[in-house]
């Protein structure tokens, strides 16, 4: 139990300015400037610092030094952790290329540690991305064997719903990846679209099969300029064009400053707006690590990359190789870069990317009722203090 005075609350719509806030084990009791004071202990005088809702991470590899696909809950929660310090109270591991046995491991640990005390960033369940890409968009994830959707190997997979997969990343244009699409809907899971050079009406027939979302907007997707190698004219749309388009689709943005220029971090804000755009971190294993060379996904078994200053880059230095920096550093960047007022910012790091997994009935807000999970920030929005379910962060649960 805590509770808080003089806080600058970042509310989804509005910042609330010297006001109360007050937490119990569990749950925001409430966020108002009600004058019940001394009835409450400890209580912190907090200066007109804010008060922001945990972030909330759906595309995250790794962190200080370890990846999902290390396939240890060691792994999983030192970067649970890591990202804790950046303000991350909540996140879908997020797996790369690997192995039918490596997906099914990556699950299991989804469900083990969904909802246990990491430590740090609790794990909401995972984010299958890696089986389905359309290998020519593969980026800079390992070479492997892909998958092609087939029904018996697909249930397979999908029978982890309900205990550690949340999320499933498709490449449209792949054959078979209707069936995929509707059973995974079917079982409850948010299927997005990513790593695919589909073309436009590819897209909007995913879009009637089940897919709500878009993995990084701008990054390993078809656009007009990569369709026109195949067709000169008339000139096609691609997945980036179909997601700016259709309503029913929310995306997300790598806003590192390095993976997007300010004009398309300004295009996409435009196009989406604040609900229904999430920054996603995009992390590897190098956050909080200095520069050198790093496996990106399986130690040994993944791709190795290079941590290069606040970006990922592949080691011959042609491509860009994942970030490597933490939610906070996006939400500041992509504040300064693109002028969106504070509290949408914040929104699209929390009730933003809550509401796509359909949680947000529980977390990315400060409302009364849900989790106690929020970020002290200074003036210039770096993170002082993180509580996961009321609990600061470095004190071990009770
Ligand atoms: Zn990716």
């Amino acid at each position: 139990m805590g509770y808080f005075f003089n806080a600058n609350l970042i509310l989804p719509d509005r910042i609330d300015e010297g006001t109360q806030f007050a937490w119990n084990d569990r749950e925001i009791v409430f966020t108002d400037r009600r004058k019940i004071r001394r009835l409450l202990k400890p209580e912190e005088n907090l200066h007109g610092k804010y008060i922001a809702p945990g972030f909330v991470d759906l595309h995250v590899h790794g962190g200080d030094g370890a990846d999902f696909m290390d396939l240890t809950a060691e792994a999983f929660r030192t970067v649970c952790r890591c990202h804790a310090r950046h303000g991350t109270t909540s996140l879908t591991p997020t797996s790369t290329v690997g192995t039918r046995d490596q997906y099914r491991r990556f699950l299991e640990l989804c469900g083990e540690l969904r909802n246990t005390d990491t430590g740090g960033a609790r794990v909401l369940g995972g984010h299958l991305y890696g089986p389905y890409f359309h290998p020519p968009a593969k980026g800079c994830h390992p070479n492997a064997d892909f998958l092609t959707p087939q029904p018996e190997q697909d249930d397979d997979l999908l029978s982890f719903a309900g205990r550690g997969l949340t999320t499933l990343t498709v490449a449209p244009e792949t054959p078979g990846t209707e069936r995929l699409v509707r059973a995974a809907r079917d079982r409850g899971l948010l299927v997005t679209a990513g790593h695919t050079f589909a073309t436009f009406p590819q897209m909007e027939a995913a879009v009637g099969w089940g897919v709500r979302h878009v993995d990084h907007l701008f990054c390993a997707m078809s656009d007009r300029a990569r369709l026109r190698q195949q067709q000169a004219y008339p000139m096609r749309a691609g997945v980036m064009e179909a997601t700016l388009y259709h309503d029913e689709l929310t995306t997300e943005v790598i806003a590192d400053g390095w993976h997007l220029s300010a004009e398309l971090l300004k295009l996409a804000y435009k196009v989406k707006g604040p609900d229904r755009l999430a920054l996603v971190s995009d992390a590897m294993r190098a956050v909080d690590m200095p520069d050198g060379e790093y496996w990106f996904g399986a130690t040994g078994s993944g791709e190795l990359v290079r941590r290069k200053g606040e970006v990922g880059v592949t080691l011959d230095a042609s491509g860009l190789a994942s970030g490597v920096m933490g939610l906070d550093h996006g939400l500041r960047t992509f504040h300064r870069l693109t002028g969106a007022p504070l509290h949408e910012v914040v929104r699209m790091a929390s009730l933003t990317p809550a509401r796509i997994l359909g949680l947000d009935a529980d977390i990315g807000s400060l409302e009364a009722g849900k989790r106690a999970d929020f970020v002290i920030l200074d003036e210039q929005l770096n993170v002082e203090q993180v509580y996961v379910g009321g609990v600061p962060l470095g004190e071990p649960a009770a």
